[in-house]
């Protein structure tokens, strides 16, 4: 499995340390020359060193998980949590296929709307947090199906976002997963290094970044791709979301958000990453995923089913060769 722990990975650094960071588990962090004046420097000097037990907890809890794919963005809004509900499903067609979908968007959990769960809550039981079953072969945790309303806001800081995602990750009875898919906030923060740190010895098959076609959504990318470098996560691929809109009445298509820049194409060939395709826009998508129905099977001559599913097929291929 390529994942994240080859040597030079095994150093976790903030996205907003400098260059020289020694790594947040080092003996030397919050110490080192490179520390002076690093905004992390009093969290990382008083923090106790060396791995987070946790992580062994995590490892063994996911050592009945195949697939731990992350699903990323840059930029809120560009339709990753409607992309990973989709793979979910679309994974999850298949009957022999065991699929979950873990939403570590804590301060906005979409996952429960999307996937019609949002009535649901999460039960405890003697081997862990019971996932939600959203179909027989697909289920789902979120903090949305923990809170006493929808509308409750979660203002947490840091720490408690990376409790909930370590308790999310060791503490969830997922059973035998072949698909663990892990929709993550927009940007580059506290749930994603939780997320990354604590799956370092489990292994993570890779991630997939979500874009769409402007200029200030790319920006964002690149960013996303910078962390994935750093922190050695494998990328699957960028998905470019919205890339056109196809009318569902006469066909005819048009640009909605302009490719100014050269849109996901000339990120992928700037970069080396691979263009895992462009999905139109479809307002029907938008309307599947309020009523948490499942657009593939709705409206599968839609084109973007059609470009979803050349997606999802990839990204099974990719995650599948390992
Ligand atoms: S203070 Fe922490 S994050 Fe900042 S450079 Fe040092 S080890 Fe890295």
């Amino acid at each position: 499995m390529i994942a994240i722990h080859p040597p030079e990975a095994t150093k976790l650094v903030p996205s907003n340390a400098p260059e020289h960071c020694p790594g947040t588990e080092s003996e030397q962090a919050g110490k080192a020359d490179a520390c002076a004046g690093c905004p992390n420097q009093e969290i990382c000097a008083t923090a106790p060193k060396g791995p987070d037990p946790a992580i062994t907890h995590v490892t063994t809890r996911m050592s009945s998980v195949r697939r731990k794919i992350l699903v990323l963005s840059g930029k809120g809004g560009v339709g990753k949590s409607t992309f990973t509900a989709q793979l979910g499903w679309a994974l999850s067609a298949d009957p022999d296929v065991q699929a979950g979908i873990m939403d570590i968007d804590i301060c906005g959990p979409s996952m429960p709307t999307m996937l019609g769960i949002q009535r649901e809550t999460v039960h405890a039981s003697g081997a862990g947090w019971s996932p939600i079953s959203v179909t027989d072969n697909l289920c789902a945790i979120s903090v949305g199906c923990m809170l006493a309303s929808p509308a409750d806001a979660v203002m947490w800081r840091g720490p408690r976002k990376n409790g909930l995602v370590a308790q999310f990750l060791k503490d969830v009875d997922w059973g035998a997963l072949d698909y663990l898919l892990v929709d993550t906030p927009p940007g580059t923060s506290d749930e994603h290094l939780s997320v990354v740190n604590l799956l370092k010895e489990a292994g993570i098959d890779g991630a997939v970044l979500l874009t769409t076609p402007q200029e200030v959504a790319l920006q964002d990318v690149r960013r996303e791709i910078d962390f994935c470098r750093k922190v050695g996560v494998r990328m699957l691929g960028i998905v470019e979301n919205m890339a056109g809109f196809v009318c569902p009445s006469c066909k005819g298509e048009s640009v909605i958000f302009k490719p100014t820049t050269g849109g996901a194409e000339r990120l992928a060939k700037e970069t080396g990453i691979e263009l895992l395709g462009r999905v139109p826009l479809d307002p029907r998508i938008g309307k599947c995923a309020d009523y948490g129905e499942n657009f593939l099977d709705e409206f599968p001559d839609s084109p973007a089913s059609k470009a979803f599913v050349q997606i999802i097929d990839r990204i099974k291929q990719l995650v599948d060769e390992q």
